[in-house]
């Protein structure tokens, strides 16, 4: 397993994540993403928005609102429902999440206890803590961050969403009304969503603000099982593209008595994260739950092969974005013997690096040379490309290795008489001759 102190913090050295509101001495569990990882996060966004979305045949992109009418959340639920027990030990004033306490330290399955059962079991055991023995009960705790809406401060209450995926379908008909869909179909959106966690933690793995890749799929009551099926498939493929090996994965069919109100089936990815397994993200079976709640206005629409008035099933694949960044981090992140010396490599995909490629001068003599080349090869639209001058050939090298550059070019005397390149790779660290004008086509052809 990688040690998850080092990535943590060399995430920070390099500029991927800093803690948040770090110079008031930080706010808990909250990060800010540095050049790199906003540069890394929007390329996991946008690798899944062309995969799920763009790629897939009658999906369509979405963009709703973080504030919806409460409405919204009373009748999907969440206002009653989307809530976790909790319990604190009155001496250290720790919070457990007491389902996950009692799974960790009686090894049963809290799902079907009472609050009454859970707190009797928990009292029966010293806080792991303070090893004092002073519990509250369990109570429940709702997961929304509720505020005011009104100018006067007062009465007013939203909250901010818990998921994004309500506001694609409160809008069901107008999606209906105005593209005309036939299903099957697919709405996809990427969006902020925010949970009041009991325990947040663990990086940014749990955090209170966070980012949902969401996507729900449309399909008939009889098409429910294929779509599922079909989603399972295309995952493993996306788990893939972005660089993550099976062994580092497994599927959690979610038994019955845990399923959430919502759903038929859900299957919980996990992932091997340096802390120890968590879920990574979710497909479920909502069936017709969602648009039959919101029925005040009949969710639905015509079958084109039955021509029947229906409400479409809905299967959901529900990814985190942060949990994703952490995934695909630590599965990149690699460290190498070269004649002695350790190189980091971050063996990102090439779709994913923060950098496709970085521009050097072999000495600074050939300055004004590379920073021509390099604003030429901006304009050729590669992707984000950088120019880097400091430090020996050998030390930048490694600096690009270390960031997950796939390709560093380097501008040398002879390029004044050849007009070519050299090309270093990153994983291979081979290097190629490659002429000026070649390097765009020489970059995608090899990236991988
Ligand atoms: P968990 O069991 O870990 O609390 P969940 O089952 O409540 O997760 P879902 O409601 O299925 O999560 O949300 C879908 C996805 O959103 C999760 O698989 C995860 O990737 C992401 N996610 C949920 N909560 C958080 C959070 N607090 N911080 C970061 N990502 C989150």
């Amino acid at each position: 397993m990688k040690d998850n102190k080092e990535i943590i913090s060399f995430l920070k050295v390099k500029g991927f994540v800093f803690p948040g509101s770090e110079i008031y001495g930080g706010l808990a569990n909250s990060w800010d993403y540095g050049p790199l990882g906003a540069l890394l996060k929007d390329n996991i966004k946008n690798l899944w928005k062309s995969f799920f979305i763009d790629q897939q045949p009658n999906t369509f992109h979405f963009d709703s609102s973080i504030m919806l009418n409460k409405k919204v959340w009373e009748v999907s639920g969440h206002l009653a429902k989307f809530v976790d027990p909790m319990i604190d030990c009155k001496e250290c004033k720790i919070r457990y999440r007491a389902d996950f306490f009692i799974e960790e330290h009686f090894e049963k399955n809290p799902d079907s206890m009472s609050f009454e059962e859970m707190s009797e079991l928990i009292h029966s055991m010293d806080c792991p803590s303070c090893k004092k023995n002073n519990w509250t009960d369990v109570r429940i705790f709702n997961l929304m961050f509720k505020f005011d809406n009104s100018k006067l401060g007062e009465g007013d209450e939203i909250y901010l969403r818990p998921e994004t995926a309500q506001g694609i379908f409160i809008n069901f008909l107008n999606i209906i009304n105005s593209i005309n869909p036939k299903l099957p179909f697919g709405i996809g959106q990427v969006g902020k969503a925010f949970r009041n966690e009991v325990t947040p933690g663990n990086f940014i793995f749990r955090t209170k603000e966070f980012e949902q890749l969401e996507l729900e799929y449309f399909t008939t009551k009889n098409g429910e099982e294929v779509a599922f099926d079909h989603y399972i498939g295309l995952i493993d493929i996306f788990l893939e593209k972005v660089g993550l090996s099976k062994n580092n994965f497994r599927k959690q069919d979610i038994a019955k008595e845990s399923l959430a109100h919502y759903s038929s089936r859900t299957i919980d990815y996990e992932y091997n994260f340096p802390f120890g397994w968590g879920e990574l993200l979710g497909l479920a079976n909502r069936r017709q739950f969602d648009l039959s709640i919101h029925s005040g206005s009949k969710l639905g629409m015509r079958d084109s092969q039955t021509n029947e008035f229906i409400v479409p099933s809905v299967i959901e694949t529900s990814f985190g974005v942060e949990r994703l960044f952490y995934a695909i981090i630590s599965e990149a992140y690699t460290k190498e013997d070269v004649d002695g010396e350790e190189r980091i490599v971050l063996k990102l995909p090439f779709k994913i690096a923060p950098y496709k490629a970085a521009v050097t001068p072999l000495t600074n003599k050939l300055d004004n040379e590379a920073q021509t080349l390099f604003n030429e090869l901006l304009e050729q639209e590669i992707g984000p490309i950088t120019y880097v001058t400091s430090g020996s050939i050998g030390k930048r090298y490694r600096k690009q290795d270390a960031i997950g550059t796939p390709f560093v070019i380097t501008y040398d005397f002879d390029a004044l008489e050849d007009n070519s390149v050299t090309i270093r790779h990153r994983d291979t660290m081979k290097q190629a001759r490659v002429l000026i004008k070649d390097i765009k086509t020489y970059i995608l052809n090899n990236a991988k």
